[in-house]
């Protein structure tokens, strides 16, 4: 664990009241100020000639990154500082690599069929992180946009390999290994790990893996590939290595469902990832060509965002104009959030050219919204 800035003060010479006492010669005001810097590695330790050993010793420890990171084809893995994601946030995503062997006559299907293999998520397309090819003797790959590294290369790395033999083995030792490296920070247990999958049949494999996932494997080796495996098990990572403090959020933009012309509906949201997909769903599914506009909100929810102030008039206003949507569209009607229909009026003195309709609460209700909605227009 990190020293705070109270914990570093207690070893200074103010804390102890001794001789040079917030003497300012390591250019702080005071020893509380060279502590708290010090704490957030601001200054050097050494800025104090008066610290002592003892102090040095736990400083020294306690900065001390408890698990390596390595860099294998520009991936990142290990370099984990916590145990449990919501003391802080976790930091490389585990890395899921496939073995192809190249003696395999099949060898250049497989690699297809990998390379083909993409996932659409929030903002980011998802693809397999890494091929580790078996008996490779330059042999024809052919046009790979995945990462690919030998086998020899592979064994070159710093890095912990565990087989798959069993689970019970193979999650106590992960379990016993991460704790190793962030609790003691003990140098043997440092390197990032990687689990070599087996060959189990798809579904034990994937329940495995996802655990492996969450507790603590850097990285992933599968010697099967399978679509909907690394579907599943992309989605869970996703969760898992996001920060806990920074929701996810998606652009702000006039995003475009089913062909739309220049006068149809326009809807009106936040840019929470979570809400714009239950809109976006809807929008996707109903037979009205339509717009969505995602005002920008920090990644806050509809009624937090405006409790925050993060969805004002002004912000929807602004947002119009930065838009375009006057020149891009012939609509002067916005649907907006049903939860927002207290806005109605605000939003009508800061945009007056355009008429505010209020929406549904629930993003399900859309579809019967719509239906009546263009009944009557
Ligand atoms: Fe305190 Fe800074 Fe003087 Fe050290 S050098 S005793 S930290 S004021």
């Amino acid at each position: 664990m990190e020293m705070t800035g109270l914990q570093i003060f207690k070893y200074l010479p103010a804390a102890k009241k001794e001789d040079h006492s917030n003497c300012k010669e390591c250019g702080c005001p005071t020893c509380m100020a060279f502590a708290l810097k010090l704490a957030k590695q601001n200054i050097e330790i050494e800025k104090c000639p008066y610290v002592k050993g003892e102090l040095k010793e736990l400083y020294s420890h306690s900065i001390k990154h408890p698990q390596k990171t390595i860099e294998i084809k520009g991936l990142r893995i290990g370099g984990e500082n916590v145990l449990y994601r919501h003391e802080k946030t976790f930091i490389n995503p585990t890395i899921l690599a496939i073995v192809v062997d190249c003696n395999n006559s099949a060898y250049q299907k497989q690699l297809e069929r990998i390379n083909n293999f993409e996932i659409k998520g929030i903002n980011q397309m998802y693809t397999v992180d890494l091929i580790i090819l078996k008996n490779y003797s330059n042999q024809e790959l052919g046009e790979l946009k995945v990462n690919t590294i030998t086998l020899e290369e592979y064994e070159k790395l710093e890095i912990l390999n565990i087989k798959n033999s069993d689970f019970k083995t193979t999650k106590e030792t992960l379990i016993s290994t991460r704790e190793k490296a962030i609790l003691e920070k003990d140098d043997n247990y440092s390197s990032p790990v990687a689990v070599w999958m087996g060959t189990n049949d798809k579904f034990t494999t994937t329940a495995q893996a996802s655990y492996y996932i969450c507790k603590y494997a850097n990285m992933l080796i599968f010697e099967n590939f399978d679509e909907a495996m690394f579907s599943t098990l992309i989605s869970l990572r996703q969760n898992i290595f996001t920060d806990p403090q920074k929701p996810l959020q998606v652009e702000s933009k006039l995003y475009e469902f089913k062909d739309p012309k220049k006068d149809s509906i326009v809807f009106l949201t936040t840019n929470f990832a979570l809400t714009f997909f239950a809109v976006a769903n809807e929008l996707e599914n109903i037979d009205v060509p339509s717009y969505l506009i995602v005002i920008p909100a920090d990644g806050m929810s509809v009624l937090t965002a405006w409790s925050a102030e993060k969805f004002t008039a002004n912000i929807v206003s602004k947002t119009i104009d930065k838009l375009q949507i006057r020149e891009n569209l012939t609509t002067r009607k916005i649907i907006i959030p049903g939860l927002l229909a207290h806005m109605t009026e605000e939003l009508k003195e800061a945009v007056p050219d355009f008429e505010f309709i209020v929406g549904t609460h629930e993003a399900s209700a859309i579809r019967e919204f719509v239906k009546k909605l263009t009944a009557t227009l």
